[in-house]
């Protein structure tokens, strides 16, 4: 039996006293805050329009709001997290993962088979070099195919 209890009890009522803060004067403190470009790497800022957006949902011509670019005079960190959990940003995010692996298969098959594509060029440029007719080439790569494969 110190007060204590009594202390406590006045402070919580000169909280609870308090008038709360009206929705514009919070607006009034909101701005863009630099390290939410670290924490959603898709967000981009357009200087001349004041519009976040979301790159990954503008290149995937999504139809969302951060697609089209949301007003960036009041921002809430709140709207970023919602949207990077929405089902519009999850689909942009797996098109974009599958649009990458689909330029390495591409790449990968590319390189392949780049040997041959030079084999069959050489041969079809040696062919326009001497007269020797079109319809002589796919003789000649089997010929070649065959040299290749004896040695
Ligand atoms: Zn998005």
């Amino acid at each position: 039996m110190n007060g204590t209890p009594a202390k406590r009890k006045a402070d919580s009522s000169n909280k609870e006293n308090e008038p709360k803060r009206k929705r514009y004067e919070r607006d009034g403190h909101r701005s863009v805050k630099a390290v939410w470009f670290k924490e959603f790497e898709w967000l981009g800022h357009d200087n001349a329009e004041q519009l976040l957006f979301c790159k990954l949902c503008r290149e995937t011509r999504k139809k969302n709001v951060f697609a089209k670019g949301k007003d960036a005079s009041k921002p809430k960190k709140d709207d970023l997290v919602k949207h990077g959990k929405s089902e519009d940003h999850r689909n942009s995010v797996e098109e974009k993962a599958l649009q990458k692996n689909l330029t390495t298969a591409a790449t990968n098959a590319y390189v392949g088979c780049k040997g041959a594509v030079t084999a069959q060029m050489a041969t079809l440029l040696v062919q326009a070099k001497e007269g020797i007719p079109t319809r002589k080439n796919a003789p000649l790569l089997e010929l070649q195919m065959f040299n290749v494969s004896i040695f």
